[in-house]
């Protein structure tokens, strides 16, 4: 198959109708051995260095996986990517724009999936049979994120792993299945984490720190059990259509959108604290200011830029911020037997 470039979970189901293998380059860029070779490739090139690292990543990846083809996410993802696209353009690659609708309507999504499938020669029929043979992969991403949160058998950092996979199956579903069922009847054989542990959420964009951030939460007596962004891309609600299944899709649309799934993902999965992960110029950041409004838990910001691990300075907020929410525990046990 034809590899395709993708720079954000997109309805990859009418790319391998359409006989396109999709990359994601997000995934390509940070799980390189050397991810600032990538970042250093798009500074090279011209990219401003107060420009987001992720940005410059997929350029980097793009250029150094020989990807010729890349679909382009013009609303609902990045306004850098626009830019990015012009790039793409000057360098002779082929780009396709393709844009999430200004807000999550069923009708709007289909004729958006529709005029996909026609500019990449496939149709929303074939789109479906596709969908279909996804199914599973997908069941199994959100079977190991309610082992994650429900059972304890899974950590934070494997679920962010195989959910943030799933906006390309790592461009092999066959395999992503087949390995992602292994590991899920391995999980079923461990021993849970202990139930005292502290209950993590984390909201945002992947970060730039890998495992690091989900190790050290670890090590510390706290766990992961909700990554809000990569669980959306495993597409939680799939409803009975391509079109529904994009619509109920939280990350293209609005901030408010959003909160609605992660405020009841909180309470269901009885988290202690929010870490909110933003991007170094990343506009998204800004929401920073609408998540201290509405969320009612403790939150700790976190800002990652080209460090793609977690600093001594890191750490210490993380510990600080653990260190807070146990003693608070402990005054709400205390109290509660009063
Ligand atoms: S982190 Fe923000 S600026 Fe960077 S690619 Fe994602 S949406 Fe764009």
């Amino acid at each position: 198959m034809k590899r395709i470039g993708i720079t954000t979970t997109v309805p990859i189901e009418i790319l391998l109708a359409a006989g396109y293998q999709p990359v994601d380059l997000n995934n390509i860029f940070i799980t390189d051995p050397n991810p600032e070779r990538l970042v250093s490739i798009a500074e090279r090139a011209g990219f401003p260095l107060n420009c987001c690292s992720w940005i410059k990543g997929i350029y980097g990846a793009c250029l150094e996986h020989k990807i010729d083809t890349v679909l382009c996410v013009t609303t609902g993802d990045c306004s850098n990517t626009i830019m990015l696209m012009e790039v793409f353009r000057l360098k002779k690659l082929k780009v396709i724009p393709f844009a999430y609708p200004d807000q999550p309507d069923r009708q709007k999504m289909q004729d958006a999936l529709e005029a996909l499938a026609k500019t990449l020669n496939t149709s929303l029929e074939a789109a479906n049979r596709v969908r279909t043979e996804l199914e599973p992969c997908r069941r199994l991403a959100l079977k190991l994120d309610e082992l994650t949160w429900k059972e304890g058998l899974v950590s934070g950092g494997e679920n962010h792993l195989w959910l943030v996979a799933a906006s390309d199956f790592n461009q092999d579903y066959r395999r992503y299945q087949k390995e992602l069922g292994e590991l899920i009847d391995q999980c079923r054989q461990r021993p849970p984490y202990p139930p005292d542990w502290l209950r993590i959420a984390y909201i945002g964009v992947p970060s730039v720190y890998g495992q690091d951030l989900y190790k050290y939460l670890e090590d510390n007596s706290a766990r992961v059990v909700f990554n809000e962004t990569q669980r959306q891309f495993a597409m939680p609600r799939p409803g009975d259509s391509l079109a529904e299944q994009y619509s109920n899709y939280t990350y293209p649309y609005s901030i408010y959108d959003r909160l609605k799934d992660i405020t009841a993902e909180l309470k269901r999965r009885r988290v202690d604290g929010v870490i909110h992960y933003v991007q170094a110029f990343c506009h998204r950041g800004i929401g920073d200011i609408i998540f201290r409004e509405a969320l009612k838990l403790p939150i700790l910001t976190l800002e990652g830029n080209d460090d793609f691990f977690l600093s001594q300075h890191l750490k210490t907020r993380v510990e600080a911020f653990i260190d807070m929410l146990q003693r608070s525990r402990r005054q709400t046990k205390i109290a509660e037997e009063v």
